[in-house]
């Protein structure tokens, strides 16, 4: 298994031809299969004996990875889809063959230079000063969850210095528009969330988040203060600047949840819409949503990486030789250890293909989204929900309730048109398109469109 003899080159290179002909040859859309479709299909993998290389990676060429969908699909346009660039995708394959450990600057100096570089260029688009930092976590739910941490135990320090002590509850602000992984980062950390309401144009805005922290229950300590740049469901960019004031008026910290959208800080166009991110404590985008990496790669940073240090570092005789030092450990800015350079891919792609034509990617994908959003405006029979701000379209088939929508949505899946699923805004059912993908084009939209006829 270890010793690499005649049998594992002819593995390497069937493993290395189907990775290539996934990269070169646009991948169909594919889909899931049913518990019992795949058993009939492949049957029981794991045996005594092993069934060899050529059987397995035929049963996952064949029946597996049709049974997942290709996110990569320029008509795969529900959640927030992946559009990895060739160099990210292939040098990940690099990664793997390494067998680095990126935990410490010990174990993986190289890694942890590079990947440092990637999040300075992430760091600059939020503006940043000099000496924020932080590392490659596996999401925006992990980086969301690292960065409120850091938030309460700074917090929990500067009570203990002033004799406070703990406060009978623990609570952070976020508004109705923030990612279902705050809610469960806070019941992870068992804290409150206290709700902001968003004003009618959906955004968090100073004043909610005044008024939440005034309605505080008796004994409750806000000790951070959130808002999203891009919400998931609709693409809309809380008003940073606002929230960043209120928040520093009750010396909350503050974190910018700007997973899906932070992409677009490297976009012209809308950049004004982030007006006041770079006051963040702590900031989490996905290199793996919108700057076309492969999964999974977060960018977590913090304004005052050694406060985040102080909250996850873990101690053990065993790694006193990482901790002993003065370098550059990307597990001291999360809650991980071991942890693989996910953000290797991102830093390769970047580096060979510079951040122009990252700027000119994003853009790509929202001018398609204001092209369809035109194209919706102009269908009688279908009803924007909001004039897109990033690169989020959705609208509404007039007449059509959930079940219309289910069945459309099903069908379109099912013979490998598209993949839009419907969500729901404002109580109600409404279709939503997002757009990461630099390959999917105005075309595209308009296939979707017309099948909505
Ligand atoms: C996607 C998303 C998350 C969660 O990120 P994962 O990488 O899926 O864990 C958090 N916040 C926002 C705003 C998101 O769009």
């Amino acid at each position: 298994m270890h010793k690499f003899d005649e049998s594992a080159d002819d593995l390497a290179w069937a493993v290395f031809r189907y990775a290539l002909d996934r990269v070169r040859v646009d991948p169909p859309l594919d889909g899931p299969r049913s518990h019992q479709e795949l058993w009939e299909a492949v049957g029981q993998t794991i045996t005594e004996e092993g069934l060899g290389g050529e059987s397995v990676l035929a049963a996952f060429a064949d029946h597996l990875a049709p049974a997942c969908l290709s996110s990569d699909h320029p008509r795969f346009l529900s959640f927030v889809p992946g559009a990895p660039t060739n160099a990210s995708v292939l040098f990940d394959l690099v990664v793997g063959a390494s067998a680095m450990c990126a935990t410490s600057w010990l174990e993986a100096a190289g890694s942890v230079y590079a990947e440092n570089q990637a999040l300075r260029w992430v760091a600059d688009l939020v503006g940043l000063p000099e000496g924020a930092g932080g590392c490659f976590a596996s999401g925006g739910t992990m980086g969301n969850l690292s960065a409120l941490i850091a938030g309460r135990d700074q917090a929990m320090r500067r009570r203990e210095a002033d004799g406070s002590g703990r406060p009978a509850r623990w609570s952070v602000v976020a508004s109705d528009g923030a990612h279902s992984s705050i809610d469960s980062a806070a019941r992870v950390m068992d804290v409150d969330v206290l709700l902001a309401t968003s004003d009618d144009d959906r955004r968090l805005r100073g004043d909610a988040v005044r008024s939440a922290i005034a309605a505080r229950p008796e004994g409750t300590e806000v000790f951070a203060v959130v808002a999203t740049a891009g919400t998931t469901n609709l693409g809309v960019v809380d008003a940073l600047d606002e929230v960043a004031e209120a928040a520093a008026e009750h010396r909350a910290w503050f974190h910018v949840d700007a997973a899906y959208g932070g992409a677009a800080l490297a976009a012209e166009s809308v950049r004004p819409h982030f007006a006041g991110i770079d006051r963040c404590d702590s900031v989490v985008i996905d290199p793996h949503k919108w700057l076309f990496a492969p999964f999974d790669c977060c960018a977590l940073l913090y304004r005052k990486p050694e406060v985040a240090r102080l909250a996850h570092t873990q101690h053990a005789s065993y790694l006193d030789p990482i901790n002993s030092g003065s370098e550059w450990n990307p597990t001291d800015y999360g809650h991980f250890l071991t942890r693989r350079a996910r953000g290797l891919p991102f830093w390769f792609s970047l580096a060979v293909h510079g951040t122009r034509a990252y700027s000119e990617a994003v853009e790509r994908t929202l001018e398609v989204t204001r092209a369809g959003a035109e194209l919706v405006d102009a269908t009688p029979h279908l009803d924007l929900v909001l004039d897109p701000i990033l690169s989020v379209l959705a609208f509404r088939r007039i007449g059509w309730e959930q079940a219309d929508y289910d069945a459309w949505s099903a069908r379109l899946m099912e013979d490998g048109t598209a993949f839009v699923l419907p969500t729901q805004v404002d109580g109600e059912p409404a279709l939503r398109i997002c757009i990461v993908n630099p390959l999917t084009t105005v075309d595209d939209i308009a296939m979707i469109l017309d099948s909505l006829a």
